[in-house]
């Protein structure tokens, strides 16, 4: 098998052959047919998060076939299309695990960070944490939904935990601020449930703007602007910090500003007025099973597509380097 490595960090990707291994109890191996490449992997390769296993392939938004089953992995069959997510297993006995949050599992292991990603022709992963995916749309297009979807869903979900507690008080304007994968997925479900979106991008770029509106989007502005209503809830995918006091100015009492990163850059203080009158700050962290099941299932439903930029395995640094300049429109994905 070949595959993209991390060897250092802030070190670029180096082509390596490694031999194909055999996938141990529990596990299968994948035959990857599209990976896609997520800003997470870009805090790996920059060593923005700690204890990565190195050398490690990157890559957490697997799609492939399943090519060899290992011992008690049976419920899934050979030739069968599955996706491999970023939660690559749990220890299923903490309190996390055993009250329904396996995303903050004491013992979680990761896909492309702890364990070995799809940056990659082949990789292993934990039957149990692999889902089975339907035939279309093709490979390319369905890799963004393994996280950029999942997250901006239990995102979503977060945004909208107000309405799900209350009944009342239902969600209408949603801010969404950083315009790439995880947004450009979600407006379009969020947009189908009749809700007004608000897209905030960079300032001056009207490119994205544009793209914004064409998915659904009532409105479209640089993240200094304000919305041209107050905001029921925003929710955070840039990793800049400073969006988070915006955000909070652009929510209504009661509000909520979700943090959909894993990591971003230092929060600038800011006057407690900004968070008074119960708004809320939260962060949205891994996902779980269960989000994966309820969002996979409601893609066809809403008819979400994902807009994809195509780059061969090789060209995995060149990837990383566009979705570091904002260059890209949607989602890279890597094709073995
Ligand atoms: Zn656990
Ligand atoms: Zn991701």
């Amino acid at each position: 098998m070949r595959a993209m490595v991390l060897e250092r960090p802030r070190t670029p990707l180096v082509m390596r052959e490694r031999p194909e291994r055999a996938p141990a109890a529990g596990e299968i191996l994948i035959e990857v047919a599209a990976c896609g490449v997520c800003r997470t992997d870009l805090h790996v390769v920059d060593g923005e998060l700690p204890n990565p296993k190195l050398p490690i392939v990157p890559g957490h938004e697997i799609v492939g076939r399943v090519a060899t089953i290992g011992a008690g992995a049976a419920e899934l069959t050979l030739g069968e299309r599955v996706g491999v997510p970023w939660l690559g297993s749990t220890c299923g006995v903490c309190s996390y695990c055993r009250s329904g949050r396996e995303n903050l599992c004491d013992r979680a292991i990761f896909t492309g960070y702890t364990r070995d990603g799809g940056y990659a022709t082949h990789a292993l992963a934990d039957a149990r944490y692999c889902f089975p995916l339907p035939q279309r749309p093709d490979d390319a297009e369905v890799a963004p939904l393994l996280c950029a979807g999942l997250i901006g869903w239990r995102s979503y979900r977060m945004a909208t935990a107000a309405e799900q507690l209350t009944g009342a008080a239902r969600l209408e304007a949603l801010g969404l601020y950083g315009f790439g994968a995880a947004a450009h997925i979600l407006v379009q479900v969020a947009a189908w449930q009749g809700r007004r979106v608000y897209a905030f991008t960079r300032v001056g770029d009207e490119a994205a703007q544009v793209f914004a509106k064409s998915l659904g989007a009532v409105w479209a502005g640089g993240s200094d602007e304000m919305p041209p209503e107050p905001l029921d809830a925003a929710i955070i995918f840039a990793p800049v910090g400073p969006l988070v006091p915006l955000a909070l100015k652009a929510v209504k009492k009661g509000g909520r500003v979700v943090c959909g990163g894993i990591h971003m850059s230092d929060i600038p203080s800011f006057p407690y007025r900004l968070l008074w009158e119960e708004r809320h700050i939260v962060s949205v962290a891994n996902l779980t099973r269960v989000d994966a099941r309820e969002f996979l299932a409601l893609v066809p439903q809403a008819g979400v597509k994902s807009e994809v930029t195509r780059y061969p395995l090789a060209a995995a640094n060149d990837a990383l380097v566009d979705l570091r300049a904002g260059r890209l429109q949607g989602a890279a994905v890597l094709i073995p």
